[in-house]
């Protein structure tokens, strides 16, 4: 999942942009309101991580001009501990949760876990499918109960494939979850990671549709 970071202090950025790049999270780190704003409009993403207070554009501004354009974007609210009443309008305009700075980033991870969950109607925090189990929290995959070792990138195309079940990924789509503005896309690595996936985990679990994109049937 491709994430959007919102946040102008450098220190912090870092940390989180580090953090969740180990969660096997793609993450895109922009320091304004207005730069956030132009990056939503162009690329997609799974999350937003939204500091209130930021150059040019509020939080809280950003936050109504999208929900007012309709993007339904998941956004977490990155606020400090002495704003209730910034946490109150936030969700109040549309933000589905806050962690209060200085946060831990395995409670960040959990929370997008959760909210993640959440946005695919899923209680269950374990992606199952047939003989397949995938641990988002665990970064484990294991086949009929042994452990499957996996690169961070299939762990990540497998998961979103897990996550949409049934939805056919372009392969733009994919791409766009897997790598950031920084990293360049190298041609053919998605068919490689799909190819990797099939061998360790079977040859039917993922299906080419041919021209679209790819899918993991609902069992
Ligand atoms: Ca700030």
């Amino acid at each position: 999942m491709r994430i959007l970071l919102v946040e102008d202090d450098e220190a912090l950025g870092d940390g989180v942009r580090v953090g969740l790049a180990q969660e096997r999270f793609t993450v895109d780190w922009v320091k304004d309101g207005k730069e956030a704003l132009a990056a939503l409009e162009t690329e997609n993403y799974g999350l937003l991580l939204l500091d209130l207070g930021l150059p040019r554009l509020s939080g809280i501004e950003l936050l109504k001009l999208i929900r007012g354009r309709g993007m339904t974007v998941p956004v977490i609210i990155l606020t400090a501990r002495d704003t209730v009443a910034d946490r109150i309008t936030g969700l109040d305009c549309g933000a589905d949760d806050y962690v209060i700075k200085p946060f831990d980033l395995d409670e960040l991870a959990a929370r997008i876990r959760a909210l993640t969950r959440r946005k695919m109607g899923r209680a269950e925090p374990l992606l199952v499918h047939g003989n397949i189990v995938l641990d988002p929290a665990a970064h484990k995959v294991t086949l009929d109960g042994a452990e499957v070792n996996l690169s961070p990138r299939e762990f990540a195309v497998l998961r979103e494939l897990m996550e949409n079940t049934g939805i056919v990924l372009s392969r733009d789509r994919l791409e766009q979850s897997l790598y950031g503005w920084n990293e360049e896309v190298e041609s053919n690595a998605l068919e490689v990671h799909i190819h990797h996936l099939r061998r360790k985990l079977g040859a039917r679990l993922i299906r080419t549709i041919r021209g679209v994109g790819y899918v993991i049937q609902k069992d």
